[in-house]
C-alpha cells in the first residue's frame, strides 16, 4: 500500500496576513515541480481566507490549527469546521499538545472536533505525544494507546477515510531535540499495530503516521527514510520557505 507523504507547516501564531501570503507564494513557487509528496500550511485563522486566495490552483493545501466543534452560536472568539470550509481550508490540526497545554484540549474535545471536522469535509491531523516525563515514567505506549482510542471513539472507517495521525514528541517540539531514529519508528510500528485492533489491516495501511518535533532539513531524510513514517509535521523549519521546501524535497 503506498501512502503518499504529506509534508506540514503549522506556523503557530507567527505571521501578519501580508507575511503569510508572501510566505505561501514564495513557498507554492518553489513547490511548483514537487511531485509525490503533499504539502500543506497551516496559518492563523486570520490568514486563512489571504493565503488560500494567493495561492490557488498551486500545489500547495491549507490548513488550519484549530476549529470549534460546534456549528455556530455564541461562542465569542472561536471557529467552526463549516467557516473554515468556506475559507478554502482542506486539513485541520486537532489535538496540538500546544492546545492540549495551554488550552485545555482533552481527548473527548478532540473526539468531537474531528467529527465536526469530518462532517463538513475536511481531513483532520489527530496530533498526539507523549511528555518527557511520561516516557520516563514508560507511559509512552499507553498515552498514545488513550489519545487515539478516545480521540477516534465512535467513528466508522468510513468517516475515517481521511484521517492522518501525527504522532509529536512533547519534548520534541520547537525544542530542537529530535527523536532518534529507533524512537520513532518503534513509536509509528506501535501506532501502525494500534490502528489495525482499532479498526483494520487495511485502514491501518492506507493512513497517514506524520513524525513532527523539530523536523529540520539536516534530519528530515533520516526521519522520512523511517518504513512507517509517512511524512512529517513541522512548525518553526516550516517559517522560512527556503527553509522549508528542503525538508519537502527531503528526497533530491
Ligand atoms: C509543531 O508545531 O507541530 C512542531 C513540530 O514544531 P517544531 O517543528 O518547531 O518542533
Amino acid at each position: 500500500m503506498s501512502r503518499v507523504p504529506l509534508i506540514a507547516g503549522n506556523w503557530k501564531m507567527y505571521k501578519t496576513g501580508r507575511q503569510a501570503v508572501e510566505t505561501a507564494k514564495d513557498l507554492a513557487q518553489l513547490c511548483s515541480d514537487v511531485q509525490d509528496v503533499e504539502v500543506m500550511i497551516a496559518p492563523t485563522f486570520l490568514s486563512l481566507p489571504l493565503v488560500a486566495a494567493s495561492i490557488e490552483d498551486t500545489n500547495v493545501k491549507i490548513g488550519a490549527q484549530n476549529l470549534y466543534f460546534e456549528k455556530q452560536g455564541a461562542y465569542t472568539g472561536e471557529i467552526s469546521a463549516d467557516m473554515l470550509k468556506a475559507a478554502g481550508v482542506e486539513y485541520v490540526l486537532i489535538g496540538h499538545s500546544e492546545r492540549r497545554l495551554y488550552f485545555g484540549e482533552t481527548d473527548t474535545s478532540v473526539c468531537k472536533k474531528i467529527k465536526a471536522a469530518i462532517e463538513v469535509g475536511l481531513k483532520p491531523v489527530l496530533c498526539i505525544g507523549e511528555s518527557e516525563t511520561q516516557r520516563e515514567e514508560e507511559k509512552t505506549f499507553s498515552i498514545l494507546d488513550k489519545q487515539v482510542s478516545d480521540g477516534l471513539k465512535g467513528f466508522g472507517l468510513e468517516e475515517l477515510a481521511h484521517l492522518v495521525l501525527a504522532y509529536e514528541p512533547v519534548w520534541a517540539i520547537g525544542t530542537g531535540k529530535t527523536a532518534s531514529v529507533d524512537q520513532v519508528s518503534q513509536v509509528h510500528q506501535y501506532l501502525r499495530s494500534l490502528l489495525e485492533k482499532l479498526f483494520s489491516k487495511d485502514f491501518s495501511n492506507q493512513t497517514r503516521i506524520l513524525y513532527g518535533g523539530s523536523v529540520n532539513p539536516e534530519n528530515a531524510r533520516d526521519l522520512m527514510g523511517i518504513e512507517d513514517v509517512d511524512g512529517a509535521l513541522v512548525g518553526g523549519a516550516s517559517l522560512d520557505a527556503n527553509k522549508f521546501i528542503n525538508i519537502i524535497k527531503y528526497n533530491s
